[in-house]
């Protein structure tokens, strides 16, 4: 027995979201008998994803956008917390993991701007500056004056030798369209004055964002109800998205309900029964804490001065906010996003001294909260640590006509490969045939967990 979507979803939590598929809902009251997605007809292709995480979301996006037109699509999306409730280089794929991110991020800007959110404050606004993501070499978008080209970018002063060795070879060797700049001491105090740059240059990567991830999320999400809506405009196409904001126990609970089932529960899918020492990732939790600037203090963070990554992050939110993060504490099984006094002191304790080797400013900032997560640690390969895709249905053992597939193992980069993460596993799903996804994401069910 399914559950009811949207009951118990609390307006709190999403304040600008309808839970459920205009369409649904509309086709629900006119239609005497409804199948599943909302019109008469041979039954709907359906799907159900665990997780509106980066992860569930762009899953969710892709199934909706890459369902062959002329079909009958239902994707059924199962959070506990609702939409975005978890933990919310040069790398192999580099460019094609920030394009698809980057796709993503300007369908959610899209929808966030259908849905006549005031972007002028910084808790509403999608982007702040930072994109968490160390990866703006490989920026392919940015027609000027476009939004993306609004953020300031981020500085990265090298705090050791080797990193400086790091930094000078990637900007050297960086794509011509990528913008990895050099700057020396007086272009670093332009561009944020008070920066301490040790080694008396930073690389800048103006091209990179920094992201409201819970709002991103939201908005992703909303771009998913509009995919749904305007696919089911066309007579010949149905297609349904809908949100059960629910505690999923286990795999077996869903079975027969479904074609497939996409599993996108970020560190907890270790929680899964069926899944227990399956799974070759490794938990870390980690804190961000952040800090505000006193109304009585001089010394705001300049409004274009860009977000600063070091052996700390500082993602500037305005003037007076900073979060710095994070910590990384291996093993923990403490998937709680409060953190308690004596956590967030030693994070501040672990997190200040980094922040304030280059910018010693921060001195005169006030803890103000702090909050942690669960990143699901992939094992390292020699394409480096790569996100656990494929099939699961060898290592479940078939036992009905339902799929299972599976996203996890994002580590600390979820928003960098969340959208082609996403946009493989969708069509592997959809095409019902796991070679669509490169055998270096699905290699790890060679390893022994
Ligand atoms: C402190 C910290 C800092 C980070 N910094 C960055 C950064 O700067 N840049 C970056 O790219 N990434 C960063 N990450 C990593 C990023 O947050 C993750 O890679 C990303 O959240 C993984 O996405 P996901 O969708 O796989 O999992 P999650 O975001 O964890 O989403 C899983 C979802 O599943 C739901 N869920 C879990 N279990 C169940 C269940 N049994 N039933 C129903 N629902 C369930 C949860 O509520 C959640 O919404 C950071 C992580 C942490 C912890």
């Amino acid at each position: 027995m399914l559950p009811q979507p949207c009951s118990s979803a609390p307006s709190r939590l999403l304040p600008s979201l309808i839970l459920c598929s205009r369409l649904t809902v509309a086709a629900a009251a006119s239609s005497p008998s409804p199948s599943p997605a909302g019109g008469h007809g041979p039954r709907p292709l359906r799907y159900a994803v665990l997780g509106a995480g980066f992860a569930g979301l762009s899953v969710a996006w892709h199934l909706l956008k890459h369902s062959p037109r002329d079909s009958r699509v239902s994707v059924d999306i199962y959070d506990e917390n609702g939409v975005g409730g978890g933990a919310s280089g040069l790398l192999w794929k580099g460019a094609e993991f920030w394009k698809e991110s980057m796709d993503l991020l300007r369908s959610a800007e899209r929808a966030n701007g259908a849905t006549g959110s005031d972007t002028t404050s910084q808790d509403s606004s999608l982007i702040w500056r930072r994109q968490c993501i160390h990866l703006c070499s490989y920026s392919y978008f940015g027609p000027p004056g476009s939004l993306f080209n609004e953020s300031l970018g981020i500085v990265r002063p090298p705090t050791t030798e080797k990193a400086a060795d790091i930094l000078l070879e990637n900007a050297q060797s960086c794509l011509e369209s990528c913008s990895l700049q050099v700057l020396d001491s007086d272009a670093i105090r332009r561009l944020i004055p008070g920066l301490c740059a040790p080694f008396d240059f930073a690389v800048y990567m103006p091209l990179a964002l920094n992201i409201n991830p819970r709002k991103y999320l939201q908005a992703l999400f909303s771009a998913c109800q509009n995919l749904a809506d305007e696919a089911s405009s066309f007579p010949s196409e149905q297609k349904e998205f809908k949100l059960y904001k629910q505690h999923v126990n286990n795999l077996h609970q869903l079975t027969g309900e479904y074609d497939s089932v996409i599993i996108c529960l970020g560190a907890k899918a270790l929680s899964l029964p069926e899944l227990a020492n399956k799974l070759p990732l490794r938990t870390c939790r980690g804190v961000i804490a952040e800090f505000q600037l006193p109304s009585d203090t001089v010394g705001e963070y300049g409004n274009q001065s860009p977000s600063i990554l070091s052996d700390a992050w500082l993602a500037f939110q305005g003037p007076r906010t900073v979060s710095i993060g994070s910590t990384w504490q291996w093993k923990s099984e403490n998937y709680s996003s409060t953190v308690s006094d004596e956590e967030a002191l030693t994070a501040v304790d672990e997190l200040l001294p980094k922040a304030s080797g280059v910018y010693p400013g921060i001195s005169k900032w006030d803890f103000a909260r702090a909050r942690a997560g669960i990143r699901a640690m992939p094992p390292l390969t020699t394409n480096g640590s790569l996100p656990l895709l494929g099939c699961l249905d060898d290592i479940l053992g078939k036992k009905s006509k339902c799929t299972f597939w599976l996203v996890g193992g994002l580590g600390a980069r979820g928003l960098l490969y969340h959208g082609l993460v996403g946009k493989l596993t969708a069509k592997a799903a959809i095409s019902c045939d796991e070679n669509v996804i490169p055998s270096e994401f699905t290699s790890w069910k060679a390893i022994k967990p």
